[in-house]
This record gives structure tokens, sequence and C-alpha cells, in this order.
């Protein structure tokens, strides 16, 4: 059998998963965490559900790796007998550089590591994972498959921001846009459910997850997205702000606010944890119905962005075939869906309350017979998506 190893790395963890390219089956997964603390810790996975947790010593991402081959070798199948053919590496910034997937050589983790200044929580604990996954398997192809590559085809209206020019060029600050490879699976996937070809379709896709961030897409092509230089513009997501007048940013700043500080804060204490403590949707939902009136303002301020750019893209296509939910909230809140599209019948978008609260999984329509809008929930699948463009790379 051939499988794809696919690699999601942090600056302290690895995330893995093998995947059957043939079906996209998970047939193991597992994560090490705390890399380079005292406490480093191993999840197993196999596909016949058996998991393991131990501890393990991971001073860096090499014995991560380790620790990773032990794994698979405790669980009966070692890394030799598990026929990987390629490595999918998930990389968050590819930069201008980067727009499809792209094989790993030398120069090529060295240009990701470059990166790195304008990705320091993401690029540089990647690179470190890919060193190391080439060293433990040098026989195979290696892949790197980019959040920003997808977004590449955004037009330049789009991805420009307006400060002197000089400036943009000189620290390469424009919109990259994120999450691309949900964006690209879920719409693809909304095609199939259709059996409409995805060149006929615009989309505005709503990923919602602890991270968010929304996608325009015409004919399979990114047009435009909510997040832009950083992860951080945009929606309300469960810890980051998302989009925030620069100049209060400044106003803090003069009042005494270190970067470090306004990075924490808009990162990592603002958005849902911000308002009610708890950057957990659910948590925040049961709050507001039990009355909390913190609660209740953040799902408004919430709803309120999301719906600021569902107008803006049905706009921008001149109106959409399909409006599709994805991601941990997308997929899982039918309250949040109706809220997201009560009142947009002039839009076409109507919704079916039984069919949005049905809790089936997969692909499903969620939107009324009469509604010229096809509104979908469409599961995504980052790593199924990263093993498949590795595949299609590598042959
Ligand atoms: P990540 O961005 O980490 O991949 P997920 O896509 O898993 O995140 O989404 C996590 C979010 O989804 C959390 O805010 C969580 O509360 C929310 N979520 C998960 N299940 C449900 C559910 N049944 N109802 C509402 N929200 C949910």
């Amino acid at each position: 059998m051939h499988t794809i190893l696919v690699v999601n790395a942090g600056s302290s963890s690895v995330k893995y998963q093998l995947i059957d390219p043939e079906t996209e089956a998970r047939l193991a997964s597992g994560l090490v965490e705390r890399i380079g603390e005292a406490d480093g810790r191993l999840v197993h996975r196999s596909d016949d559900g058996r998991s393991e947790e131990r501890s393990v010593h991971v001073p860096d991402h090499t014995s991560a790796f380790s620790a990773m081959v032990d794994a698979f070798e405790r669980a009966g199948t070692p890394v030799m007998a598990l026929g990987i053919q390629a490595v999918g590496h998930r990389v968050v910034q590819g930069g201008s550089v980067f727009i499809a997937p792209t094989r790993i050589d030398d120069a090529v983790a060295e240009q990701i590591l470059d990166l790195g200044s304008l990705a320091p929580l993401h690029n540089p604990g990647q690179y470190q994972a890919i060193v190391a996954a080439r060293q433990m398997l040098p026989e195979v192809p290696h892949v790197a498959v980019f959040d920003t590559a997808f977004h590449q085809s955004m037009p330049e209206r789009a991805y420009s921001y307006a400060i002197d020019a000089e400036v943009a060029e000189h620290h390469g600050i424009r919109r990259y846009g994120f999450h691309g490879t949900s964006h690209q699976v879920v719409s693809r996937r909304a095609a199939e459910y259709l059996g409409r070809p995805l060149e006929s379709l615009r989309q505005i896709v709503l990923h919602l997850g602890n991270g968010a961030s929304m996608c325009a897409i015409d004919g399979g092509r990114s047009m435009d997205t909510s997040m832009g230089f950083t992860p951080l513009e945009g929606l309300v997501m469960g810890t980051r702000s998302g989009d925030i007048d620069p100049g209060a940013l400044l106003h803090l700043l003069r009042a005494g606010y270190s970067a470090d500080e306004l990075d924490r804060l808009l990162n990592h204490e603002s958005g849902l944890i911000g308002y009610t403590g708890s950057g957990d949707f659910r948590d925040v939902r049961a709050a507001a119905a039990g009355g909390d009136a913190a609660a209740r303002l953040a799902i408004e301020v919430y709803v309120h962005r999301i719906r600021h750019y569902l107008g803006a893209y049905l706009v921008e296509l001149g109106g959409a075939d399909t409006v599709v939910f994805t991601a941990g909230v997308g997929e899982n809140n039918a309250a949040l869906r109706a809220e997201v599209c009560a009142g947009l019948e002039w839009f076409g978008i109507r919704i079916d309350p039984e069919r949005n609260a049905s809790s089936a999984s997969g692909a499903r329509r969620i939107s009324s017979h009469d509604s010229r809008v096809e509104v979908l929930v469409v599961t995504t699948d980052e790593e199924a998506e990263i093993a498949r463009q590795t595949r299609a790379l590598v042959g």
C-alpha cells in the first residue's frame, strides 16, 4: 500500500497523519507536544481506534520525529513498513514566492526559513520539522503545501494595502490570506456535492474554527479573503480580534504598550476570549443562553463581522451560487448559521430550519428548495487535501 505522511508542525509541536491517498482515509494520527520543554508528551492513534499517550523527551524537532517513529513501531507498524510514498508538510507562509505545492530541496527549505520574517510564529518551527523529517525519511520526496498559495490568485486590488508603495514593497506588506488549503478543499467538495463543475461556481466559504476566515471564490480561484498580512485580520476569532482600526494600536503604543504586549492582546486576549474569558464558541453560546450580556455581545459582534464580509463578497462576485459553512463552529452550530443567514432572502439566501438543525455529517444542503443560493455545510479536511496535493505533485 502507498501512503502519504502529512506533517503539521508548530514551534513546539508536531501533528502528523498517515493518509491513504486513494480513499483519503486516515490510517493513523498523532501529536508530539511541548517540544523543548521538560514535559514532552506524545499521543498516537492507530486506525483500529487504539491510542497511546506517554511522556517523551523531545528537546527538538528531530527528537520529536524519533518519538513518532517509535510510536509507529510500538503500534506494530514500523515506519519502513508503512509504504510512505511522500511527506506533505503544511507551511503557513509562502509569501509571494510559492503559488503552488512545491517539492522541497535545500534551497526551498531555506526560502521557507527566510519567510519566517513574515511568520515568526510559524515558519521557523515548520522549517525545523522539514529538516528533521528529511533526515528521518531521506528516500522519499517531501512537499510543502502553503496556507497562502491558494490566495495568490487574488487580484492586486484585493491584496494591496493603500500605504506608501515603497514601504509596502520593502517589507512585503500586502494581504496574503491563510486557510487556503481548507478553502480549496471545501469549495471543491461543495462542487462535487452539487454535481456541478467547480469552474462554473461563485462560492463564499466561511471557515469558522478557532481561527476564522472567509473566502470569495470564482471558478475555483480565490478572489478575496478576510485574513491579510497575518492571520489576525478579518473575522472575530476565538482569541484574535480580527479587524481593528490601526489607529487604535498607535494609540495603545503611545499609551505605553510594547509591541509584544500588543501582539499578546490582539492574538491571545481578544475575540471571544476578550469578551467572555473563553475562546471556545460552545462556552460562549452557553453563557449567552444563560443571560450573560458579554457573551451575547460577543456573538452579536461575531455574526455582524461575518455578515459584513458576506455582503462584501456577494458584491465582489456579483452574487453567489453557494455559501458554504465549515470548521468547528461552521459545521456544528446551527444557531450561528441561522443568525448569519437571517433576513437575506433578497439576496437569494433562504435557510431551511429543519435541514439546518440536522447533524448529519459530510456535505449537506441547508438551504430551502426555493433558495437561489445553495447554502451548504461541508466538512473541511486540510490533511487529506495536503495528501492529495502532495501526491498530485510527486505522481
Ligand atoms: P481549529 O481552528 O483549531 O482547527 P476547529 O475547526 O476545531 O478549530 O473549531 C474549534 C471551534 O469549534 C471552537 O470554538 C469550538 O467551540 C467550536 N465547536 C466545536 N464543536 C462545536 C459544537 N458542537 N457547537 C458549537 N461550536 C463547536
